[in-house]
């Protein structure tokens, strides 16, 4: 397997470890993948990951970094393809810090994603019999995102450019066709580039906190093909701003390009209804300010999830992927198996997405969210959309469930609680309330398997059992997975 198969030194448990140092090239079989989706070798017990191989490569590696049991090695070149090896539709998908897995066969990440659910059950969760579903992928796995924020800035040359960050940086790798954002993105990025280089607008620096524009969002209402065009500016306003609309408002993009509309249904039916600037002239990361001065239209665009609608600005949160946030919906109000007279709690609701699609077919919901914004955002939402059934609270979850039970002297009971954290999972406090208010059912949404399977663990040691557990991908061509797991009180 490798070329230095012979040369050991022994590690304090008596195990053999191969001797490998920093800039040696080695060849090595990739057996496994990672939590990222990063290949998996092994040389004699010693673990080596390496970013871009997939497992079923045979590959020569260069030596990063080692460590006592484990190092790093970057992919110099693949000697044997795995089966499951494609050629990535973006040429600069390696360089890229979007995409982990183009370089993978859209049915080898589904099933990795399965399995990667399914080991953190079994090895985190301690569950033996896990009840598993298959998972739901996606039909069309390119230009699923409605959501896109390109960095501006310039080249070595000095050509500006946009694009993505390359993975772990703030070099822009520069990419107006994206794989995976909706493909109206190519057309408009082009013609705001187009649109500074005529009129001289500079793009923004990190480094020296000058120059314009900093970074173009744009948004796409997957159902109505309402797009939005945002340009996040380092100013208070845009020089030949009416150019700009003009020129947008003009470009193609219902474009008949190859394989856009086959991947798009809505590829044709697209329309600009919005064009804005957001200000942000701060020294941060953050890739967006508080002020949003509109150039065209209203400051936000509507989308539909089911039957409800959504009304989105620059700054709200919507998930990225509607048509596989439908099915994840869609499966927890299975899972849920509401008859009409449930009081349900939906937790951690953001603007109130699954809040008001339960609300459809409970007797009332009631939402909490930590941030105030989204929570007026869902309050709006629900409005709009004829729900009187639905309350929102803000403040943190694990602090908010916990006062309202206290609240009622331990009278506050729920059919069916969901809860859908982000990735660090739920605060124990909050899950020991959850028990308190003894629900029939639970509805656990997860993007992040490792504390799902910790939470899962702690619930199903206080009276729960594991009913129903299924995959789905949100994010193809990334390393994350989300999941839905349905849990029902054990009758006492
Ligand atoms: N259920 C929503 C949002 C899920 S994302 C949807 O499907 O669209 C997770 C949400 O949890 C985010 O909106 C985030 O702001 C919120 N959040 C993070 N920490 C929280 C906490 N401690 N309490 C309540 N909400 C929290």
């Amino acid at each position: 397997m490798a070329s230095n198969k012979n040369n050991h030194d022994t590690c304090s448990d008596g195990q053999k470890m191969p001797q490998l140092e920093k800039g040696q090239e080695i060849s090595l079989k990739i057996e496994d993948m990672g939590t990222d989706g990063e290949g998996i070798g092994r040389l004699d017990g010693y673990t080596l990951f390496v970013k871009d191989a997939l497992e079923g490569d045979l590959v020569r590696v260069k030596i990063l970094k080692t460590k006592k049991r484990y190092g790093y090695a970057r992919l110099l070149e693949v000697i044997e393809p795995s089966p499951w090896r494609v050629t990535p539709k973006c040429d600069c998908a390696r360089a890229c810090g979007g995409c982990q897995l183009q370089h993978c066969s859209y049915e080898k990440q589904l099933i990795w994603k399965e399995k990667k659910v399914r080991d953190c059950l079994q090895r985190i969760g301690g569950f033996a019999e896990i009840p598993m579903e298959p998972i739901m992928g996606m039909d069309k796995p390119y230009h699923y995102r409605n959501k896109a924020q390109f960095p501006v800035g310039y080249d070595k040359e000095g050509n500006l450019v946009t694009g993505f960050y390359a993975g772990r940086t703030h070099s822009i790798i520069p990419n107006t066709d994206c794989a995976i954002q909706h493909p109206c993105n190519h057309a408009i990025l082009e013609t705001v580039l187009s649109f500074m280089k005529t009129y001289h607008i500079t793009a923004y620096s990190e480094k020296t906190h000058t120059g314009l524009v900093r970074h173009i969002l744009t948004r796409v209402g997957k159902y109505t093909g309402e797009v939005m065009v945002c340009l996040i500016i380092n100013g208070n306003k845009l020089p030949h701003s009416e150019k700009l609309v003009e020129s947008l408002l003009s470009c193609p993009i219902n474009g008949t390009e190859e394989g856009g509309a086959e991947e798009n249904v809505l590829y044709d039916n697209c329309q600009i209804k919005s064009i804005c600037l957001n200000i942000n002239q701060e020294k941060t990361n953050r890739i967006l300010g508080n002020k949003i001065v509109p150039l065209y239209g209203q400051t936000y665009i509507e989308d539909k999830i089911g039957d409800i609608t959504y009304r989105i600005s620059p700054l709200s949160f919507y998930q990225v992927n509607p048509e596989q946030t439908h099915k994840l919906y869609t499966t927890a109000l299975e899972y849920a198996d509401l008859q009409g007279d449930e009081v349900v709690w939906d937790l951690y609701c953001g603007i109130g997405t699954i809040s008001l699609f339960l609300a459809q077919k409970a007797a009332k919901v009631c939402g909490v969210e930590i941030v105030p914004q989204a929570i007026e955002d869902a309050r709006d939402n629900a409005r709009r959309n004829g729900f009187t059934n639905a309350e929102f609270f803000v403040g943190a979850a694990e602090d908010v469930v916990p006062e309202q039970y206290e609240k009622s002297g331990g009278a506050l009971r729920a059919d069916v609680v969901t809860i859908d954290p982000p990735r660090k999972g739920c605060d124990e406090k909050l899950l020991r309330t959850v028990v308190q208010m003894e629900p029939e059912k639970i509805v656990y949404v997860s993007c992040d398997p490792a504390t799902l399977a910790r939470d899962l663990k702690y619930l199903c040691g206080e009276g729960y059992e594991l009913k129903r557990v299924r995959a789905c991908d949100m994010f193809g061509h990334s390393g994350h997975v989300e999941t839905v797991v349905g849990l029902q009180r054990k009758s006492m």
